[in-house]
C-alpha cells in the first residue's frame, strides 16, 4: 500500500506505532543513531546533559570510513572542510631545531581535517526540527522490561518517568548509561596512562606560517598543532602520568605549566597555555579505552566512546560513532520482529572494525606520547621515513609526467 492510499486515522495509528527510541548523548554518535534510525522509522527520542549544544572542539581527521559512513549519512558535501591549502608540517626540537615531517593528506586514504563541530553541525541540522530534542536532561535510573525499558528522566528539579522500546547510551567515554546498566567504570575502562588537552587556539603560532603544523615532542610529554583552513589551529596537549580511572583534579593550565615545563621552544607552548587561560573550549582527561564483552543489555544498547572508546590516538573515534549508528539502525531493520537478534547482528557487524583499531591503540599512544628516549627516537625515525617515501614518490610521479 502506497502511503497516499492510507487514510487518516491509519496515518495516525501508523505514527503512533512507530518505535520509539530514547537516545541519550547528543554527540556525533547519538545524533548519527538518530538519523540512520528514523531513517528506518523509528521515532527518535534525544537527551543531552548540556543546556545548549556544544559548538567548536578539537581537529579530527575523517579517513575513508568516516568519509564514506558521512556520505551514507547525507552530511559530507555539506561539512565545512578545513584541510590548509598548503600544509606543512614540523617537528621542532628541544633546541630550537625543525625538521619538516610526512605531510599525511597526500596519502592515498588522506584524512581530511575538520573540527568536531563541523561533524556536528551538520548532523544537528539534519535532526533539529524533525526530532523531540530535550537540554538539561539526564537519566537517573534506567529499568530494562521484556516489552521495553522505563526510564527516569532529571530535566532541572522535575522527575518524570517514560517507556522507550529502546534506549541508546551515545553519552561518551564516561558514560551514564554504562554505569547504571553495565557495571562500574572499573570494570569498563582502560587507561592508557596519558592525560590530553585538547582546544582551539585563538592567535597565530609564534615563528610558524599559516598553514604549518607543528609537533613538538619530548620523553613523557608532546604538544601537536594542528592547522586548519579558515579557523584557527587547534592544539592538543598530551602527557604520560601514573595510570587514573578519574579525571584530572587539577586545573588544566596549572597541570600543563608544571609538566610542559622547559619545553617552551620559541614561545609556542607558553603562547598556546595563554589561549588555554582565555577560553572555555577545552577537553582535559585522562584518556581511556572502553573494552566491554557486549555492548548491549536487554533493550539498552551502548554506542560510541561509552561502548568502544578508541581513543584520540586510533583517530577514528569520530567515524566509528558514525559507522555504528548506521550498522545499528541497519541491523535492526534487518530483524524488525526480533530486537535480540537486530542487536546481535550490530555486534557481529561492529565487533571485527573496533578490535582491529583497539589492538594497536597501545603502539599509537606509545608514539604519540613516548614513554621513553627510545620510543622518542622510534617515532622521529618513523616520521622521517614517512616523509622519506613521500618525497620518492613524488619524484617517481614527476619523472614519469
Ligand atoms: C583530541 C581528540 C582528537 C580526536 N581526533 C579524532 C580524529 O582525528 N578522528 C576521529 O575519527 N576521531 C577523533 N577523535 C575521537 C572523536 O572525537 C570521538 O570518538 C567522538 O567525538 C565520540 O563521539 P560520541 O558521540 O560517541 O561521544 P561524545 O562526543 O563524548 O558525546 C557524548 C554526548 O553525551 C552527552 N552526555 C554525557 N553524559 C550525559 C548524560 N548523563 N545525559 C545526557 N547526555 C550526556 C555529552 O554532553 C555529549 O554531548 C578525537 C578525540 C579527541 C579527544
Amino acid at each position: 500500500m502506497q502511503r497516499s492510499d492510507l487514510s487518516l486515522t491509519d496515518l495516525h495509528v501508523s505514527t503512533i506505532m512507530k518505535q520509539r527510541v530514547l537516545i541519550i548523548g547528543l554527540g556525533i554518535s547519538g545524533m548519527s543513531a538518530a538519523i540512520a534510525l528514523e531513517a528506518q522509522g523509528w521515532s527518535p527520542i534525544l537527551i543531552e546533559r548540556a543546556p545548549t549544544r556544544r559548538k567548536g572542539g578539537y581537529f579530527i581527521g575523517l579517513r575513508n570510513e568516516g568519509k564514506n559512513a558521512a556520505r551514507e549519512l547525507g552530511i559530507f558535501d555539506t561539512m565545512e572542510k578545513r584541510t590548509p591549502e598548503r600544509l606543512r608540517f614540523w617537528d621542532i626540537r628541544k633546541d630550537g631545531s625543525r625538521r619538516r615531517v610526512a605531510d599525511l593528506t597526500r596519502e592515498t586514504d588522506a584524512p581530511v581535517a575538520v573540527m568536531r563541530g563541523d561533524i556536528e553541525d551538520v548532523l544537528w541540522q539534519a535532526v533539529e526540527s524533525r526530532m523531540d530534542i530535550r537540554f538539561d536532561t539526564v537519566p537517573v535510573a534506567i529499568e530494562s522490561l521484556p516489552d521495553g525499558v522505563n526510564v527516569s528522566l532529571r530535566h532541572g528539579e522535575e522527575e518524570t518517568q517514560e517507556h522507550f522500546d529502546l534506549v541508546i547510551g551515545a553519552d561518551g567515554v564516561r558514560s551514564a548509561v554504562r554505569r547504571m546498566v553495565f557495571g562500574p567504570d572499573k570494570s569498563c575502562l582502560h587507561p592508557l596512562g596519558t592525560t590530553l588537552c585538547a582546544f582551539p587556539l585563538s592567535r597565530p603560532v609564534p615563528h610558524c606560517a599559516s598553514g604549518d603544523g607543528v609537533m613538538i615532542a619530548d620523553t613523557g610529554r608532546t604538544l601537536t598543532i594542528f592547522p586548519l583552513q579558515g579557523k584557527p589551529s587547534t592544539a592538543l596537549f598530551s602527557y604520560r602520568q601514573s595510570v587514573q580511572y578519574a579525571a584530572p583534579n587539577e586545573a588544566p593550565l596549572q597541570a600543563l605549566q608544571r609538566r610542559f615545563a622547559g619545553l617552551d621552544v620559541h614561545g609556542i607552548v607558553s603562547s598556546a597555555l595563554s589561549d588555554l587561560a582565555a577560553t572555555n573550549d577545552f577537553l582535559f582527561d585522562s584518556v581511556q579505552m572502553v573494552k566491554i564483552p557486549r555492548w548491549s543489555k536487554g533493550r539498552v544498547v551502548l554506542l560510541g566512546d561509552s561502548a568502544w572508546c578508541l581513543t584520540l590516538y586510533s583517530g577514528m573515534g569520530a567515524s566509528a560513532g558514525m559507522m555504528g549508528g548506521l550498522a545499528l539502525a541497519k541491523a535492526l531493520a534487518a530483524h524488525p520482529d526480533n530486537l535480540d537478534r537486530g542487536l546481535a547482528a550490530f555486534e557481529t557487524e561492529m565487533r571485527p572494525f573496533i578490535r582491529r583499531h583497539q589492538r594497536f591503540v597501545r603502539l599509537r599512544a606509545e608514539l604519540f606520547v613516548p614513554s621513553t628516549w627510545i620510543s622518542l627516537k622510534a617515532r622521529r625515525l618513523l616520521w622521517r621515513i614517512m616523509r622519506w617515501s613521500q618525497s620518492r614518490k613524488q619524484r617517481d610521479l614527476s619523472a614519469s609526467a
